[in-house]
């Protein structure tokens, strides 16, 4: 099999984005998404940069209500599609804004969704130059994850951010997850452990509930010899604003994530 002929068009499409980044998990429900999510939030807090958004977990698009767009719809111009808009500077591409309702189940094979993968590369008019690009990715590795490394990757991918709980099972898996980008040649940007410890609602005081595993992502890191971003406490407002598609940091300035990132 030669090299993809849809390859030199893609590349030529994504010229004019500086940093393309992949959001990674081994497993779902590890907060994948809404840490996505609080990235396009903090990167577009700088009006100056332009962040652009790709959801690329076709069977579970959770993106679109995460970042408080849900049931908008996507628009074709003769220019490419045009994205939805979470704020001036953020723009959020998903097939959520394809389907006729929320309810609806996407069933495809991989030839499909490769199909889907390179129309968001190619077809997109994101009206400016990207600074950065987002890509939520469904939680394993699959075709998903091989397709957009082999489509980004000639234009110059940077890498993955590699997100985890502290619980052992989620360990084992991120474990395959950094060994995937190994083999296919991806960079880890480096691990963030999220619903580290809980903060409570009434007091903000922060306790470490998954004991003694809490941690557990920074010694991984250290083994595996990939940095260690940092980590994010289980906070039920986190959960709340992801729910509400609110920005986490507009709605909360005071919380420790917030002040962590300041
Ligand atoms: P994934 O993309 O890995 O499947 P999600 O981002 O959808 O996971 O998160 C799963 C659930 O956990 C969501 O309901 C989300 O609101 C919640 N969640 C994620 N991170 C946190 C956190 N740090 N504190 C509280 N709730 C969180």
């Amino acid at each position: 099999k030669g090299p993809d002929p849809d390859i030199p068009a893609i590349t030529e499409a994504l010229r004019d984005v500086q940093h393309k980044i992949l959001v990674l998990s081994g497993k779902g429900g590890v907060g994948k998404s809404t840490f996505a999510a609080m990235l396009g939030w903090a990167l577009s807090a700088n009006e100056n940069q332009e962040v652009a958004m790709l959801d690329l977990d076709f069977c579970g698009p959770s993106l679109a209500r995460i970042m408080g767009t849900e049931g908008e719809q996507i628009h074709a111009a003769a220019s490419g599609w045009t994205p939805v808009y979470a704020d001036d500077n953020l723009a959020v591409m998903s097939i959520a804004y394809m389907l006729p309702n929320s309810d609806e189940a996407v069933i495809w094979r991989g030839q499909k969704k490769n199909g889907l993968i390179k129309q968001f590369l190619k077809n997109v008019d994101w009206g400016n130059p990207i600074d950065y690009m987002l890509v939520d990715t469904p939680p394993g590795t699959s075709d998903e994850h091989l397709s957009i490394n082999q489509y980004m990757s000639p234009s110059g991918l940077d890498g993955a951010v590699i997100i985890t709980t502290p619980q052992e099972v989620a360990l084992l898996d991120v474990r395959k997850e950094i060994d995937f980008c190994r083999k296919a040649g991806i960079r880890v940007l480096g691990l963030i452990e999220n619903m580290a410890g809980f903060v409570c609602p009434n007091c903000q005081g922060k306790s470490d509930i998954f004991i003694p595993t809490t941690g557990g992502g920074k010694q991984l890191a250290q083994e595996l010899n990939v940095p260690f971003l940092g980590s994010v406490p289980l906070d039920p407002r986190i959960g709340q604003c992801s729910d509400r598609g609110e920005n986490f940091f507009e709605a909360f300035p005071d919380s420790v994530v917030t002040t962590a990132l300041n």
